[in-house]
């Protein structure tokens, strides 16, 4: 997995990212729309899949579920690893959005 990069970009340091570095750019976008509140996303994690992320700060309710089902869509065609166009994949028990190149490395590598 490409190392992540993007702690680097918080540098509140308590930042908590349990996921690959495919989906930074993700969250940084979505950090950026926070910035005018703000607030900050605060950590995300892969569950089921899907990128759930977790935003701190005042926010408005609507903006921060709106932002969070934002984040949950984007993360469902972009590819964990690399952040290409990806689709979900499964292997064994595990759920995974990867694109073609990445899923054969699983596969295959
Ligand atoms: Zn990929």
């Amino acid at each position: 997995m490409a190392p992540c990069h993007f702690p680097e970009n918080f540098p509140g340091g308590t930042m908590s990212f349990q996921h690959g570095a495919g989906w930074m750019p993700l969250l940084a976008k979505a950090d950026d729309a926070l910035a005018r509140y703000g607030a900050r996303v605060a950590g995300a994690k892969e569950k089921l899949g899907s990128c759930r992320a977790f935003i701190r700060g005042d926010v408005p309710q609507d903006v921060s579920e709106q932002l969070r089902l934002w984040i949950r869509d984007q993360s469902l065609c972009t590819c964990e690893v690399c952040g290409a166009d990806g689709s979900m994949r499964t292997w064994g028990w595990r759920l995974q959005v990867r694109c073609d190149r990445c899923d054969d490395e699983v596969i295959n590598g």
